[in-house]
């Protein structure tokens, strides 16, 4: 039996991967989540089991678990950029003492991690695709900071926990993801378009629509989560030192190198909901909206053997699927 703590699990991600570890009956979940995005509807489909516990808590204040942890997913955190920057001083705060408390939490444990950053760290990039080894371009006080700079912090406390204390910390770099159990207020594009489109109301792009994302099917990215905590320590750093002479903590970009402009997106939705009435209308670009973003999974797919598999279409059609029978 493995005990297994997902934080954020009742959001978009955390409740796909749930679903994901509940198949194998030897696994017991520990999901932690207050709830600031998530939701109970979610997860209320996992209170049945025995082997699932739910804790109500906010993860930047200290964590107490008493049974033993063999391994924690960290993905508490608001991912939406309506969401995260409503109240920035909690999102600041949400990755930088909440990753403080997972590594606390790891180093009493001695459990593995795997936390969840994000393409952002990337922020407005200049080099395309973007590898793992890019630095990022990234405004420290504009409206995505809140967001873009606590990751970038978290990855630091990540590496140092990893340097100085021998922990296993894995950094996975999540690109543009979509599919069932987003929240219908999410707010990002593949959800707005759907549901606008399916309440035949305008479609919002913003800008000119011509900025590009590459968007993966969650799937395809909780395969590719699941592979990257599996995979043994010493394989993983030596594998990572051969291959690409990465002699840092392991860190992986996780994507879909298929590239969209987001008027591109616009119109697939439509054709793929042709009953409906919707038309595009183009409201005014976010202060500091990247221009261009594309992951270059080189390293995933050497290092795990993954690739994502669902094409946009195909993903789309699912998470339409998931949104009539929803709203
Ligand atoms: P989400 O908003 O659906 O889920 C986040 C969950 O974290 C929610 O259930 C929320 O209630 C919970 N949460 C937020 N702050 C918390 C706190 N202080 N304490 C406890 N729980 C808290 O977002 P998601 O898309 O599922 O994202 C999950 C993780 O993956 C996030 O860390 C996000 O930054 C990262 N990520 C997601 C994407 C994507 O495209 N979905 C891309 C890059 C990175
Ligand atoms: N976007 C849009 N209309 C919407 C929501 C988002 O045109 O209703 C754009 C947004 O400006 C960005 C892209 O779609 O260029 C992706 O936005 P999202 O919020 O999904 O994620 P981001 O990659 O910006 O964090």
């Amino acid at each position: 039996m493995k005990t297994i703590l997902v934080t954020g699990g009742s959001g978009f991600i955390g409740t796909n991967l749930i679903k994901k570890l509940l198949e194998d009956e030897n696994n017991k979940v520990i999901c932690i989540d207050n709830n600031y995005t998530g939701s109970f509807r979610n997860i209320k489909q996992f209170l049945e089991y025995e082997n699932f516990k739910f804790i109500k808590h906010d993860i930047s204040k200290p964590i107490n678990i008493k049974e033993n942890i063999d391994e924690i997913y960290n993905l508490a955190c608001p991912a939406s950029p309506i969401h995260y920057q409503k109240d920035p001083i909690f999102t600041l705060n949400t990755s930088i003492f909440g990753i403080i408390n997972i590594l606390e939490l790891s180093k009493e444990h001695n459990a593995k991690v795997l936390h969840a950053s994000t393409s952002e760290v990337y922020g407005n990039p200049l080099e395309h695709p973007q590898k793992e080894s890019y630095w990022g371009n990234v405004n420290p006080i504009g409206p995505r900071a809140c967001y873009d700079e606590g990751k970038r912090v978290a990855e630091t406390y990540c590496y140092e926990y990893w340097k100085n204390f021998g922990l296993d910390v894995r950094i996975v770099r999540i690109f543009n993801t979509y599919g069932p159990y987003m929240n219908p207020d999410d707010g990002r594009v593949v959800s707005n378009f759907i549901i606008q489109a399916l309440k035949n109301e305008p479609l919002t792009v913003y800008g000119d629509g011509t900025q590009t994302r590459s968007f993966q099917y969650i799937d395809d990215l909780i395969n590719g989560m699941l592979k990257f905590m599996e995979i043994d320590k010493n394989k993983l750093k030596n594998d990572l030192e051969k291959k690409f002479n990465w002699t840092t903590i392991p860190v992986l970009n996780m994507g879909n190198p298929e590239e969209y402009t987001i008027l591109e997106l616009a119109n697939k939705i439509l054709e793929l909901i042709p009953e409906s009435k919707s038309k595009i209308v183009f409201k005014p670009l976010p202060k500091d909206d990247p221009v261009r973003r594309k992951p270059d999974i080189t390293m995933a797919k050497e290092i795990l053997g993954w690739e994502p598999k669902i094409r946009l279409e195909e993903g789309l059609e699912r998470t339409i699927e998931y949104f009539k029978q929803i709203i």
